[in-house]
């Protein structure tokens, strides 16, 4: 087994907390990866993880991931993410989720917490009764809600870029887009291609998911495991992750793949394989932004129109990391680090300037 301190002290963690409530069941993971441009900021992930130590790579894992979010989409936040051990279905109940938002205010703003896989808005509002650490709560709490419109926008734009890049022009009239899982996200992102005049074709493990684009926008339907084989402008993985992978990109017949979905690459050569197969890659982590970005809204009173504008500046974000990309030859996802790293190390610097507080 790999000790806690090993794992922190590879990647360079500021903090992680475990929070133990035997009463109520609760057992948490709360990793903070970095706050030099801000609190910490992630999801809290419930889920049933096979061991302990499973949890905390999980946990650290995405909290890194958080960090570079943030930092390439301009947010003055943090990367940090939480996981609760258990199944949520069973060990969910008022008073655990109440004891976790006593653990996440004792951390005193260090890291907000947001919904993830396994929690909900409704956890969201129950977590709020103890800490104001806590976003994506509902509209009538003074939250931005649901995050995955916001993230299905934020695609679009990604989209737009891309085809500016592609084609010297960010009109979808007649392009042909493949979405790969029609959920939350997916979904709004088909409405959205939909109204730009794009022709969709659809897939899903959920037939009614299925059915619902078919009838609302004219898609076509294919089944799951062809997706990523379709002839088309552009794949749009909005289910899984580790869907570019040694097996898939063989067989892409795509110019460019743009979707949510987090840690679509199942390994970092993948990028490397899309660059020589001359399928442009926009980065998972910058494509998906539209969320974190929506919710940073949220700690100076959120407003819609406001957040939507920012949201739109994931096309320019997107050309700036095509841009490095050519410059520098190195792949999209190379790119996306080094910007994000960039900002992370410009940006703390100015914080050595003493300014008597
Ligand atoms: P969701 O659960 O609402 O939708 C996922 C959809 O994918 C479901 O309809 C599911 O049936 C389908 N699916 C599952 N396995 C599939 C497969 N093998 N092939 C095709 N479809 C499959 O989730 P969501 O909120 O829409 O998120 C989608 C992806 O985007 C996830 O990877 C998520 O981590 C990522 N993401 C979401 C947000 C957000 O705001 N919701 C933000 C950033 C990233």
């Amino acid at each position: 087994m790999t000790g806690v301190f090993d794992i922190v002290a590879a990647e360079g963690f500021e903090q992680v907390v475990y929070c133990h409530d035997p009463a109520t069941g609760l057992k948490a993971i709360v990793a903070i990866h970095s706050t030099a441009l801000g609190p910490a900021l992630g999801g809290t992930r419930f889920y049933p993880y096979a061991s302990e130590d499973d949890a905390l790579v999980d946990a650290c894992r995405l909290a890194r991931s958080m960090t570079y979010k943030h930092s390439v989409c301009g947010n003055d936040l943090g990367g940090g993410k939480a996981v609760i051990i258990g199944d949520p279905a069973t060990l969910r109940s008022e008073a655990l989720l109440r004891a976790y938002g006593r653990f996440v205010e004792g951390l005193s703003g260090r890291y907000l917490t947001a919904e993830d896989v396994g929690t909900t808005q409704a956890d969201m509002d129950v977590i709020r009764r103890e800490t104001a650490h806590v976003t994506g709560v509902s509209e009538s709490l003074g939250g931005s809600g649901d995050p995955s419109p916001a993230t299905a926008w934020g695609v679009l734009w990604a989209i737009k870029a891309v085809a500016e890049r592609l084609w010297g022009t960010p009109s979808l009239t007649d392009r042909h887009v493949c979405i790969s899982g029609v959920g939350k996200v997916g979904g709004a992102l088909a409405g959205h291609l939909a109204d730009e005049g794009a022709k969709l074709t659809v897939s899903d493990v959920q037939q009614d998911a299925v059915d619902r684009a078919v009838e609302t926008y004219g898609a076509v339907a294919v089944g799951p495991e062809a997706a990523h084989t379709v002839a088309c402008d552009i794949f749009s993985p909005c289910a899984l992750g580790a869907v570019l992978n040694s097996t898939t990109i063989p067989e892409l017949r795509c110019d460019a793949v743009v979707g949510s979905a987090n840690n679509q690459l199942a390994s970092v050569a993948d990028a490397e394989r899309l660059r020589h197969r001359g399928v442009v890659y926009a980065p998972d982590f910058v494509a998906n932004a539209g969320g974190v970005i929506n919710i940073a809204e949220e700690p100076h009173g959120y407003d819609h129109a406001r957040a939507y504008d920012r949201i739109r500046s994931i096309h320019d974000t997107m050309l700036r990391v095509f841009e490095r990309a050519e410059r520098d030859g190195i792949t999209t996802a190379a790119a996306a680090d080094h910007l994000a790293e960039e900002r992370i190390a410009s940006v703390s610097r100015t914080r050595l300037i003493r300014t008597g507080r």
